[in-house]
C-alpha cells in the first residue's frame, strides 16, 4: 500500500476516533458512537497490516488469536461492578507496552530508521524516555488502582512523612536522567529512569483514598493515552500519537470534570497528594454504631411512595451489585400508574464508574427525561416527599459537607436529607466505599430498609400491587 494511500485511511480512521468520542458523550448517541470506534479500529488495524514494513504476518495473528481470545472472555465474564479495576489492569498493560516498544527501540534503532546503537537521534532519544517514563508511571499507578478497587489492599489513603518531598525529589531525578540518557546514550540511564518511573508511579497513587479513586481511574486513562502517543513518536506512527493524544486528552478532560463534581483541585490529582489529608471514619464506620435506627419493611416503603406526590430514586453501587435496576423500573412504573411524580437523581460518582447508573438505568429501558444529574435536582430535594435511596451511601453522606476530617470532605452530594422523608435501601448498616459512617441512617426523618436491593423492590412491587 503506498505512504499516500495509508495516510488518508489513518485520517479517515482518526476522524471515526473523533466521531465516536462525540456519540460517546451522551446516552442517545453512544452506540453509533461505538459504531464508530469499531469502524475506525478495523480501518487502523487493517491499514497497519497491509504497510511494507510487515515483515512476518505469523507472529501477529498469533498475538490476535491470544489477546483476542483473553479479551473476548474478559468481556464475557466481567461483572459491571468490575469495570473499574478492569479498565485500571488495562492501562497498566499500555503503560507496560509503552516500555517495552521504548526499550526494543534502544536497543534496536536501525530497526526504525532512528540512528545505531550508541548513536540515536537525539529528538528520538526524547520522545524514547519520555514515552518510558509515563510509560513506567502508568504501568505502577494502574496496578496501585486495581488493587485498591479490588480491595487487594486497603482503599484508605496509605501517607507517610515527607511524601510529597520524595515526590518532588524523584521527580527531578526524572528529569537528570532524561538530560544524561540523551546526552550520554548510556543504557544504564534508561535502566534507572524505569526503576524511578516505577517508583514514582506506586508513589503517586500510593496515597489516594478510595473515594477518590473515580479521578485517579480517569486520570491514569489519561496517562496511558499519552504512553501511547509516546510509543507513536518512536514508532513513527501517526494514527498512534493522533489516537493516543485522543485518550490522553479526553481522560485528563473527563479528571477535570470528576475533579469538579468533588471538589477536588485537579494539580493535586495529577501531583498524586489529595485523598491524603482524610483521616478514618469515625466511630461505627463498619456498622458497629449502637445508635437506633428506624427500620421498615417492603409494604410500609409502598405505603409511603404510593401516598407521596413526588418521588425521587438516588440509585447507588448497591443497586449494581443486586442487579435491581429491572425490578426497580418495574416498581417505578407502579407508581406512575398511580399519578406518583418519579424522577431518578444520579451523582457524578455514583458506583464504580463514570456514568455507572446511567448505563444501568439506559439498560432497563427508563427513560432519559426522567434522569437528571445533580445540579439538576438538589434544589429540588425540599419539595420531595419521598426519596428512595438504593444502595447508595457515600453520595448522600453529609460529612462530606460537615466534617473536614472526613475523607470526601469537600465532595458535593445529593441533598437528600431535605425531603419530607428519605428511604435507606441497604443490607446492614455499612459504611460505603470511603468508609465513612452515614449520620442521616439516624435522623428522625430516615426509615432503613434491611434488605438485598432486587429482593427488596420484589416486595415493594407485590405490596404495591395489592396496595
Ligand atoms: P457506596 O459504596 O458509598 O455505598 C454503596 C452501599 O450499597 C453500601 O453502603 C452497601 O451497604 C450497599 N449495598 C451493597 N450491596 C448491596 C445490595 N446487594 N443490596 C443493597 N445494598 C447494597 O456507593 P455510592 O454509589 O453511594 O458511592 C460511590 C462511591 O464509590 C463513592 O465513594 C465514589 O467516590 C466511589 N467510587 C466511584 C467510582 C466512579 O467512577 N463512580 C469509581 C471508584 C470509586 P450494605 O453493605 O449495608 O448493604
Amino acid at each position: 500500500m503506498s505512504s499516500d494511500l495509508s495516510a488518508l485511511l489513518y485520517l479517515a480512521a482518526s476522524v471515526c476516533f473523533i466521531m465516536a468520542l462525540r456519540g460517546l458523550s451522551h446516552p442517545t448517541t453512544s452506540r453509533q458512537g461505538n459504531i464508530f470506534g469499531m469502524v475506525g479500529m478495523a480501518l487502523a488495524i487493517g491499514t497497519t497490516l497491509a504497510a511494507p514494513g510487515i515483515v512476518s504476518f505469523g507472529t501477529i495473528l498469533l498475538g490476535l488469536l491470544i489477546g483476542g481470545a483473553i479479551g473476548t472472555v474478559i468481556a464475557l465474564r466481567i461483572q459491571m461492578t468490575a469495570l473499574p479495576q478492569l479498565v485500571a489492569a488495562f492501562h497498566s498493560l499500555v503503560g507496560l507496552a509503552a516500555v517495552c516498544v521504548a526499550l526494543a527501540t534502544f536497543y534496536k534503532p536501525e530497526a526504525y530508521g532512528i540512528g545505531i546503537v550508541g548513536d540515536i537521534q537525539v529528538s528520538s532519544l526524547i520522545e524514547l524516555a519520555i514515552g518510558t517514563a509515563v510509560g513506567a508511571i502508568t504501568f505502577t499507578g494502574s496496578v496501585v488502582a486495581f488493587a485498591k478497587l479490588q480491595g487487594l489492599v486497603s482503599g484508605r489513603p496509605l501517607v507517610f512523612k515527607f511524601q510529597h518531598t520524595l515526590n518532588a525529589a524523584l521527580g527531578a531525578s526524572v528529569v537528570v536522567l532524561l538530560v544524561l540518557l540523551c546526552t550520554t546514550q548510556d543504557p544504564i540511564y534508561l535502566w534507572v529512569l524505569v526503576a524511578v518511573t516505577l517508583l514514582l508511579g506506586f508513589l503517586l497513587i500510593l496515597p489516594i483514598g478510595g473515594a477518590d479513586m473515580p479521578v485517579v481511574v480517569s486520570m491514569l486513562n489519561s496517562y496511558s493515552g499519552w504512553a501511547a502517543c509516546g510509543i507513536g513518536f518512536t514508532l513513527q506512527n501517526n494514527l498512534l500519537i493522533i489516537t493516543g493524544a485522543l485518550v490522553g486528552s479526553s481522560g485528563a478532560i473527563l479528571s477535570y470534570i470528576m475533579c469538579k463534581a468533588m471538589n477536588r483541585s485537579f494539580i493535586s490529582v495529577i501531583l498524586g497528594g489529595f485523598g491524603a489529608e482524610g483521616e478514618a471514619g469515625p466511630a461505627g464506620a463498619d456498622g458497629d454504631d449502637d445508635r437506633m435506627v428506624k427500620s421498615g419493611s417492603g409494604d410500609d416503603a409502598a405505603f409511603l411512595m404510593k401516598n407521596a406526590g413526588s418521588v425521587v430514586i438516588v440509585p447507588g453501587y448497591g443497586m449494581a451489585v443486586a442487579q435491581a435496576q429491572h425490578t426497580l423500573r418495574e416498581m417505578v412504573d407502579l407508581l406512575k400508574a398511580d399519578g406518583v411524580k418519579v424522577r431518578y437523581a444520579i451523582h457524578p460518582v455514583a458506583g464504580r464508574m463514570p456514568g455507572h447508573m446511567n448505563v444501568l438505568l439506559a439498560e432497563a429501558s427508563v427513560p432519559y427525561d426522567e434522569v437528571f444529574e445533580m445540579d439538576e435536582i438538589n434544589r429540588d430535594f425540599k419539595s420531595t416527599d419521598v426519596v428512595f435511596v438504593i444502595g447508595a451511601n457515600d453520595i448522600t453522606n453529609p460529612a462530606a459537607k460537615t466534617d473536614p476530617k472526613s475523607p470526601i470532605y469537600g465532595m458535593p452530594i445529593l441533598e437528600v436529607d431535605g425531603a419530607q422523608t428519605v428511604l435507606f435501601l441497604k443490607r446492614g448498616m455499612s459504611a460505603g466505599y470511603a468508609g465513612v459512617q452515614n449520620e442521616l441512617f439516624f435522623r428522625d426523618n430516615t426509615m432503613m430498609l434491611f434488605g438485598d436491593a432486587k429482593q427488596m423492590c420484589e416486595k415493594i412491587v407485590k405490596a404495591l400491587e395489592h396496595l
